[in-house]
C-alpha cells in the first residue's frame, strides 16, 4: 500500500471464502486484495458480517475447512498460507503470526494461572524449559504493564480486571515475537481509559519488535489512532482503501462517508452530522445485484441507467487509493458537499 515502498510481508491476493450452509452459500469474502508491510498497520472497518474477521481467520487458517470452499492467494514473508499443511500453520501462529480477540475471558483458560498460559504458549515454539518459560512469562507481563509481574504470574484470569486480561492476553500473543498481529475489535469490551492504554501499548510494542498489526474494528475513531492505512469493507467487498489521512478526510465510497457521518466529530470531513446509515448490512447467502449498498445508498438513484443496482462497480486502485463506486469524482465531490449541506439544515 501507499504507506510504505517496501516489500509487502503480508500479501492477499483476490481471497474468496465462501461456507456451504443447509441455506446455501455464504460468500462472507468475495475477492479481497491487500498487502501489509513490515512495522506498518493497516486498519479493517465494516459492520458486522462484512468480512473482516473471517478475512483474518482465513490468514491464521483458522477456518473451518471441511465446509469452507478458499480461493485466492495469502502469502506471508513469500510463503503461501492457503496450501499450508495444518502443521505448518501450527508452528507459524505463534512464531511468526498472533491474534488478539475481543473477549480476553472467552480466550483465557480459567483452569490456569496467567503465567502457565503465557509459559506454555513459549514452551510450544521454543522449546523453552519451564523455568525459562516462566522468567519469559514475568517479563512479558511487565512489558505489558502488570503491576508486580513476578506476583501477578501466579494468578487467575478472574482475579485480573477486564483491562489486565486484554493486557495478559496481548503478553501471551506476543511472548514469541511475532512478525504479524491480528487485532479483531481488542478494545470494544474496555472503557475508554483502559481502551486508549491498550492502544498506546501496541504502539509501543510495534515500534519494538517492528510487528505488522492489522487491527479490525467497526469504529472510525479507533482507526484514526492507530492506523496506517484503511480497508473498508462492505458486504464481504472492499469498497476503499487508502492511507488514513486518504480514507477519513476525503472519503470517496458513500458507505465510508456515511460511516464518517455516523460518528461522533473526528479529523475528517468538516461539519458532517450524526446520522446513522439507514437499513441493514446485507445477507451474504442472497446479496443485492449490482452494488451491494445500493439499497442503502443515498446516492444510487443519481447514477444514470439503474447501473447501481444492475452492475457490480469494480475496485479501481491507483498507488493504493481508490474506490469502488459507479459515481465520477465530480460527481462524488457535488453530491458529498449537497448533501452535508442539506442534513446540515
Ligand atoms: Fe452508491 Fe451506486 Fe456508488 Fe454503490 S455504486 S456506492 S449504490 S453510488
Amino acid at each position: 500500500m501507499t504507506s510504505t515502498d517496501q516489500q509487502p510481508f503480508l500479501s492477499v491476493r483476490d481471497l474468496k471464502v465462501h461456507f456451504s450452509t443447509e441455506d446455501g452459500v455464504v460468500k462472507a469474502v468475495d475477492g479481497l486484495t491487500f498487502d501489509l508491510a513490515k512495522g506498518k498497520t493497516l486498519g479493517i472497518v465494516g459492520e458486522s458480517g462484512s468480512g473482516k474477521s473471517v478475512t483474518n481467520l482465513t490468514i491464521l487458517g483458522l477456518h473451518d475447512r471441511e465446509r469452507t470452499a478458499i480461493d485466492g492467494e495469502i502469502l506471508l514473508d513469500g510463503k503461501e498460507l492457503l496450501t499450508a499443511s495444518e502443521r505448518e500453520l501450527e508452528r507459524l501462529r505463534g512464531n511468526k503470526m498472533s491474534m488478539i480477540f475481543q473477549d480476553a475471558l472467552a480466550s483465557l483458560s480459567p483452569y490456569h494461572t496467567i503465567g502457565r498460559q503465557i509459559g506454555e504458549t513459549y514452551r510450544k515454539h521454543t522449546g523453552a524449559s519451564k523455568k525459562e518459560a516462566r522468567a519469559r512469562a514475568i517479563e512479558m507481563l511487565r512489558r505489558v504493564g502488570i503491576p508486580q509481574p513476578d506476583v501477578r504470574v501466579d494468578d487467575y484470569p478472574h482475579q485480573f480486571s477486564g483491562g489486565m486480561r486484554q493486557r495478559a492476553m496481548i503478553a501471551m500473543a506476543l511472548v514469541c515475537d511475532p512478525e504479524l498481529l491480528i487485532a479483531d475489535e481488542p478494545t470494544t469490551a474496555l472503557d475508554v481509559t483502559v481502551q486508549a492504554q491498550i492502544m498506546d501499548l501496541l504502539k509501543d510494542l510495534q515500534q519494538e519488535f517492528g510487528t505488522a498489526i492489522i487491527f479490525i474494528t467497526h469504529d472510525l475513531g479507533v482507526i484514526a489512532d492507530i492506523a496506517d492505512d484503511v480497508l473498508v469493507m462492505y458486504g464481504g467487498r472492499c469498497v476503499e482503501r487508502g492511507t488514513k489521512k486518504e480514507v477519513l478526510r476525503a472519503p470517496q465510497h458513500p458507505y465510508t462517508w456515511g460511516l464518517l457521518g455516523s460518528m461522533p466529530s473526528l479529523d475528517g470531513p468538516v461539519d458532517v452530522p450524526l446520522s446513522p446509515i439507514p437499513g441493514s448490512p446485507p445477507s451474504l447467502l442472497n446479496p443485492p445485484s449490482g452494488c451491494r449498498f445500493h439499497p442503502r445508498c443515498a446516492f444510487a438513484e443519481k447514477v444514470t441507467d439503474g447501473r447501481c443496482s444492475s452492475e457490480q462497480p469494480l475496485l479501481q486502485v491507483t498507488d493504493g487509493r481508490g474506490a469502488a463506486c459507479h459515481l465520477t469524482a465530480d460527481q462524488r465531490r457535488d453530491f458529498f458537499a449537497d448533501h452535508t449541506a442539506t442534513r446540515s439544515h
